[in-house]
């Protein structure tokens, strides 16, 4: 295969050996075959194309703030939004936005409108395309609440519109297809007086601030919270908070942020996620289910 033959194909940009941990919150992971940023759907397509004719798989990343990515890299082409598709539009109580562009962005401009519902989602890092897919969420909020509908390049290469009825949503999760690509999305949104999603905002800040391990290299929590009680709670509780392996370590302000305290590696943090598991398991009979992605990993390595 000849990357040179893409890289000429396409307007953006396309790195060959592109190590993750440059594009990933936890700054861990090895290198991909390719990473491309394209400048347009019409270069995505062709990426597609080009992919589906050398048999190479793709993965769509945004900021990397859910993504635990292996040290052995990823055998695929990875394609990031995040420089080109950062289009945000505002007509009358309708919001257009693009995937690549970061969420707390999309938030503020929501909030300088007077537009509510976003302001409590304001500190999840990211981009708009990853908490969709994610339906990311905080303190009682989910960005699916607000959706009306969503651009997607399938599989085939056509670009589709879905209403947000067609799409199945629940916690930190989405039924979006696995080779789905999110171009832009829609959400409607209501005007509400600019004290109360100040206040609103403000608060969902201060909590973030006192809860969660800011300082440091995290990929958000690591565990979706079981119905019986919240993830962090039962790592705690197997007295679990600041054990380490390698240079990755359980918070002991959450603990259901494994930090990359020290030059992790990949294998550190799967390490410690097995740990937890067993650990809980044994104490609980409840089985953790991973909230962070995984890519580039044998099949089965996270299987609980
Ligand atoms: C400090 C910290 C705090 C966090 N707090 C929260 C929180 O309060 N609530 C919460 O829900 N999450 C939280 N997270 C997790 C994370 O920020 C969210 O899941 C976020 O929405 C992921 O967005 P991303 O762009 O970084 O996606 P990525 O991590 O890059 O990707 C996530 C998934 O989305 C897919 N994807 C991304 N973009 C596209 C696209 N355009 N098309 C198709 N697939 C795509 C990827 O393939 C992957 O499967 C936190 C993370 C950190 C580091």
């Amino acid at each position: 295969m000849d990357l040179q033959e893409l890289k000429e194909m396409i307007a953006g940009k396309l790195i060959e050996n592109e190590p993750m941990k440059n594009h990933t919150s936890y700054g861990i992971g090895g290198s991909a075959l390719a990473f491309i940023e394209p400048k347009s759907v019409k270069d995505l397509q062709l990426v597609r194309s080009f992919a589906s004719n050398h048999i190479v798989p793709i993965y769509c990343v945004g900021g990397g703030s859910n993504l635990l990515v292996s040290d052995d890299g990823i055998n695929g082409f990875v394609i990031s939004l995040e420089k080109s598709f950062k289009k945000v539009l505002f007509h009358e109580n309708t919001c257009y936005a693009e995937a690549g562009v970061k969420l707390s962005k999309l938030v503020k401009e929501c909030i300088k409108r007077n537009f509510k519902g976003l302001e409590t989602l304001i500190g999840i890092p990211g981009t708009l395309g990853g908490a969709l897919i994610m339906n990311a969420g905080a303190f009682g909020n989910e960005i699916s609440k607000y959706l009306v509908a969503v651009d997607i390049l399938n599989d085939k290469g056509i670009v589709e519109q879905k209403s947000a009825d067609e799409i199945g949503f629940s916690y930190r999760s989405s039924t979006f297809n696995k080779n789905d690509i999110l171009l832009s999305a829609e959400f409607r949104l209501d005007k509400s007086s600019e004290i109360e999603i100040r206040k609103n905002r403000d608060s969902a800040n201060q909590q973030r601030k006192s809860t969660q391990p800011l300082k440091y290299r995290s990929a958000g929590s690591v565990f979706k919270n079981p119905k019986e009680f919240a993830a962090g709670y039962l790592i705690d509780h197997v007295g679990l908070k600041g054990k380490s392996i390698g240079g990755a370590i359980v918070s002991d302000i959450h603990a259901n942020f494994i930090i990359n305290q020290d030059n992790a590696k990949a294998d550190d943090v799967m390490s410690l996620i097995k740990l937890i598991r067993e650990t809980v398991y044994k104490k609980y009979s409840i089985t953790l289910e991973l909230e962070i992605t995984t890519l580039g990993f044998p099949e089965g390595t996270f299987n609980a």
